[in-house]
């Protein structure tokens, strides 16, 4: 049987309805977590994500489905009601906060748009600001909390022509240490305490990779793109699966994680060692 030890707890997975975000949410159903996912996507797009997240388990026994929060994460207001509802619809607000929802735009600095500019660094970095202020409050009050988010080897490297990428990683980075720091003392080691942390992925098998695998097939196959990608930088050779950066997050909420903060854990094949 599997170990359910998030039952009772409400977790937030933004950017969930697809790849690593969805995966994420899948583990929390299945660790016992009441979990609400958010994400743009077709209404069958939606409707497959409630019902993976809902067949891994989600409400640990027997309690109401997944909820989808349509949020678009640019829109400050939107991530006010979100949280408001969610707060709401889970009786005290959020235990587990996974700041998910990315874009990536891969061109030349100076022939960024500055929509793409904007809208990236809304999503990746300022949505992660809203949901945690509006959300570790009331985790401070419960004395537990775990704030988890999903950076990228970007957020501790650069590449080149992706200047709004590496200016949100690098950001949320930074705010999550600010925020470790802030909360660090609240709780104890029996509440276990309020946690905040980055998962730092190398390439990860997921769709926003695939203009980027993509650009490198030059006249060849996928198999060839993606040989090409991980060459240039990731010396294990080998794609990260999504069910195993999610498999790191739910180690963090375990309450002997309680002194995992403030840290921006690489999981990139040797990446960053380099
Ligand atoms: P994905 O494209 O599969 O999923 C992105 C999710 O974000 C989707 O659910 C999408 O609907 C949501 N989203 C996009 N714009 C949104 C908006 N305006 N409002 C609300 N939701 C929005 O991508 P993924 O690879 O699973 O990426 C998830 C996170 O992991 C991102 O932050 C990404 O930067 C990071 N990451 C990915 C990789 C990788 O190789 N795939 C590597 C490092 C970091």
């Amino acid at each position: 049987m599997s170990d359910t030890f998030l039952h009772g707890r409400t977790a937030l997975v933004t950017g969930s309805t697809s790849g690593i975000g969805l995966a994420i949410a899948q583990a929390l159903a299945a660790a016992g977590a009441r979990v609400a996912i958010n994400g743009l996507g077709s209404a069958d797009q939606v409707a497959a994500a409630i019902a993976a997240v809902d067949a891994a388990g989600n409400g640990g026994a027997g309690s109401a489905s997944t909820k989808h929060f349509s949020a678009d994460l640019r829109d400050a207001e939107a991530i006010d009601a979100m949280m408001a509802e969610l707060s709401a619809w889970s009786g005290g607000g959020v235990d587990v906060l996974v700041n998910n929802a990315g874009i990536q735009h891969a061109v030349p600095l100076a022939q960024m748009p500055v929509q793409k500019w904007n809208d990236i660094i809304a999503i990746n970095l300022s949505s992660a600001f809203h949901a945690m202020r509006l959300a570790m409050p009331a985790m401070a009050a419960r004395g537990f909390g775990r704030v988890i988010n999903i950076a990228s080897v970007h957020g501790l490297v650069a590449s080149k022509d992706k200047a709004p990428y590496v200016a949100s990683k690098f950001g949320i980075v930074g705010l999550s240490k600010v925020a470790a720091l802030e909360y660090a003392a609240q709780g104890s080691r029996e509440s276990g305490g309020i946690t905040v942390n980055c998962i730092c992925p190398g390439w990860v098998e997921t769709p926003l990779i695939e203009p980027q695998i993509e650009a490198r097939m030059h006249g060849g196959s996928r198999d060839d793109g993606v040989r090409n990608l991980l060459a240039e930088k990731q010396p294990s050779l080998r794609m990260t699966l999504p069910a195993e950066i999610a498999a790191l997050a739910v180690f963090l909420c375990r309450r002997e994680a309680h002194n995992i903060t403030g840290a921006a854990l690489p999981v990139d094949g040797g990446w960053t060692a380099q």
